[in-house]
């Protein structure tokens, strides 16, 4: 993987949407042909003999590559979104956040007993999102689960909440502040 391309791409905004925080703004990657055809690419060389039937993206960076990518592994796409924003009944999972707590939501019918599941979102920070995430899939009986991020944040410690077995992969990563 080229990630000298990725990198020299990936917007950094100071102090957004809080002070003290370096926001890495996925969307000058997907602007961007070339980091697009470079992260489809990776991705389905990482998970093309994995089995992978069903695809979770997080609302909403998560959408993007999920959904690229499901096209490429003949696999479906399935959103993950914020409370009252999908239409069927729904199966739901609150976390804590740093201030107050956050819940998401999955079709009730979007996973079955059979499915090999990829999660994926755009960035790993704490974790909580992405934990929260994967502990909805376990509650559906997915046969099996793999994580994905296009960018692991570094010295956060977001991948320790993981329980051991988690397949956890990231295109890129960096450090918190760099
Ligand atoms: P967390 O639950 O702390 O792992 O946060 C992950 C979610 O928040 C992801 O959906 C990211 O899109 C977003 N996020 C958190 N921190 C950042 C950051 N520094 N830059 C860009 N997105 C972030």
């Amino acid at each position: 993987m080229n990630k000298d391309l990725l990198l020299s791409n990936l917007r950094n905004i100071p102090d957004f949407p809080i002070p003290g925080i370096q926001f890495k703004d996925v969307t000058s990657l997907f602007k961007n042909p070339a980091c697009m055809r470079e992260m489809d690419k990776t991705l389905y060389e990482m998970y093309k003999d994995c089995g992978i039937t069903k695809i979770v993206g997080i609302e909403s960076r998560g959408f993007v590559m999920a959904s690229a990518l499901a096209v490429k592994l003949n696999a479906g796409f399935v959103p993950i979104r914020k409370p009252g924003k999908l239409p069927a009944e729904t199966i739901s999972e609150s976390y804590t956040k740093e201030y107050g707590t956050d819940t998401i939501e999955i079709h009730k019918d979007a996973i079955d007993t059979n499915d090999v599941v990829l999660i994926h979102d755009d960035l790993l920070a704490t974790g909580g999102t992405m934990l929260a995430a994967y502990n909805l899939i376990k509650k559906m009986n997915a046969k099996k689960i793999y994580i994905n991020f296009i960018i692991e944040l570094e010295g956060l410690g977001g991948r320790s909440i993981f329980p051991a077995e988690a397949d956890i992969r990231a295109l890129l990563n960096v450090e918190v502040n760099e």
